[in-house]
């Protein structure tokens, strides 16, 4: 009987009228417009190192200002960009911001290091190596390699791992460096991963947050530091909240921290602020 009723409701739907899908086809026309009308935005996220509490670098995390819908955060419209191929431009338009604020914070005095987010697409992409060598050795994004990091998760690594490991190679040979984001969430091959040339491993926010509260979450975290120094690689820990988990990620030897409690992903405004404050 209620097998029925679902198949009368399968036959009677229809996409179009969805709103959700309608929804989504708009913001996916709109995302077309969005960089030529100039509403895309970087936020960048403080990571400290552990041990001195100093600012040694920034995530740059993308957001939208969508005229009608507000800030939208970048799981609401990367995985169109995906789908669309608008994702060519739109990490394009990152890496450029993202080295030029560098740039522009290294003048100013503040020697920052950079990590940038690559989607699937945009690693799978020929071009991406000789974009960033181009982008790194004129003009206003000229600055030193090894202040980028860029960061992809397990899966994209591993799901095509021939092409991952040459680009990896020739990033390293740029003087790019590499982290592994979201560590613990995908399916990583620790063969692979002793072979590669990676920089650091940020041990996924879901194993991070409760930390304080979870013993097996410790467990997790702890088994993941020792990994990553066995390995020969620096560990960040993502989604540190309270300063509870950064005394226990201390204790553990953790390199790296990022999360709310350091601070919220922040505009270059109250990026600046911040550092003025900081370094005062
Ligand atoms: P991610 O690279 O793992 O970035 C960390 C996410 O965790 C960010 O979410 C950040 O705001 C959030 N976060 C930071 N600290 C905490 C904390 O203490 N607690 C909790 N609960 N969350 C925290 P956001 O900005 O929404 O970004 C989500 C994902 O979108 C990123 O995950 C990254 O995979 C992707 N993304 C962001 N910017 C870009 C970009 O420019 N290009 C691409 N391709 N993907 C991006
Ligand atoms: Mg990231
Ligand atoms: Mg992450
Ligand atoms: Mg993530």
């Amino acid at each position: 009987y209620s097998a029925k009723h679902k198949d009368i409701g399968y036959l009677f739907y229809d996409p179009k009228t969805d709103p959700h899908t309608q929804e989504r086809l708009q913001l996916n026309s709109d995302l077309r417009h969005a960089l030529e009308r100039d509403e895309l935005v970087l936020y960048y996220q403080p990571q400290i190192n552990i041990r001195t509490g100093k600012i040694i670098g920034v995530e740059a995390l993308i957001r939208w200002q969508h005229p009608e819908l507000g800030l939208l955060l970048p799981d609401q419209f990367i995985p169109f960009a995906e789908r669309s191929g608008l994702i060519h431009p739109l990490t394009d338009w990152v890496i450029v911001t993202a080295l030029r604020q560098c740039k522009k914070w290294q003048f100013a005095g503040h020697d920052l290091r950079i990590a940038i987010n690559v989607s699937a697409r945009s690693f799978q992409d020929r071009k991406l190596v000789a974009r960033l060598e181009e982008l790194l050795s004129a003009g206003e994004t000229c600055l030193p390699a090894g202040h980028i990091e860029i960061e992809i998760t397990e899966n994209i690594l591993m799901s095509d791992i021939e092409h991952g490991a040459i680009v990896l190679q020739q990033l390293r040979e740029l003087g790019i460096s590499v982290a592994i984001d979201d560590f613990g969430t995908g399916y990583s091959s620790l063969a692979y991963l002793k072979k590669l040339p990676i920089h650091s491993m940020k041990v996924d926010k879901s194993f991070v947050m409760n930390m304080a509260e979870d013993e097996s979450d410790t467990a997790i975290v702890l088994s993941t530091i020792d990994l990553a120094h066995n390995l020969g690689f620096s560990i960040v820990a993502e989604g540190v909240e309270n300063k509870g988990t950064l005394d226990i990620l201390n204790k553990l030897g953790c390199d790296y921290a990022q999360g709310f409690h350091i601070s919220h992903p922040l505009s270059v405004d109250m990026l600046e602020k911040l550092l003025d404050q900081s370094e005062s």
